[in-house]
């Protein structure tokens, strides 16, 4: 019998064994997120917030500005992995946790790992929000596809020599910045 746990993120599988580890979560900086997440929808922007978290305290805030920047990759998360950045002065977070009022699209997860966040809590799930309009679920279907499958055509047009061209650069500088 599996011991109830508070949050799923708790229980970890490893090999035939559950793993019960009990994580400290914070609601109040989730209860922060959906705070911004509510004020920004009141101005008319997107209805998300999201909180990055170190040591027990709010290092940076987002909210979505997709409306008012008209950019379509200013979701919460990746605006506040950039006011984070700002802060830190670095583009990894070891350390750092994020509070995101709803469960991250794809883009926003790619970018928590490319921002090395320690560990993401969210609110409403991809579901809940596929009932308020917001239905990223094709996203994460078209990722599972072969490109030539995808509903966006991807066509490979190069390979070899010229396309390694950037790579050769790079991997000749010696003291090149490892992201
Ligand atoms: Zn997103």
């Amino acid at each position: 019998m599996i011991p109830p746990s508070r949050d799923p993120l708790d229980v970890q599988r490893t090999g035939t064994h559950f793993q019960i580890i009990i994580v400290p979560v914070n609601t109040a900086f989730l209860e922060r997120a959906i705070e911004l997440a509510v004020e920004n929808a009141r101005a008319g922007g997107g209805p998300f917030g999201a909180v990055i978290v170190r040591d027990g305290k709010i290092l940076a805030e987002g909210v979505n500005m997709v409306i008012s920047t008209n950019d379509p990759t200013a979701h919460a998360e990746v605006t506040a992995i950039r006011n984070a950045s700002r802060v830190l002065g670095a583009f990894h977070m070891p350390g750092c946790e994020i509070y995101s009022s709803c469960e991250p699209c794809p883009m926003c997860l790619g970018a928590i790992y490319w921002a090395h966040l320690d560990r993401v809590y969210f609110g409403a799930t991809q579901r809940e929000a596929s009932q308020s309009e917001f239905d990223d679920s094709h996203i994460y279907e078209q990722i599972a596809l072969p490109p030539e499958s995808r509903l966006i055509p991807m066509i490979h047009v190069a390979s070899g020599a010229r396309a390694l061209a950037p790579f050769r650069v790079w991997m000749e500088r010696e003291n090149r910045i490892r992201y």
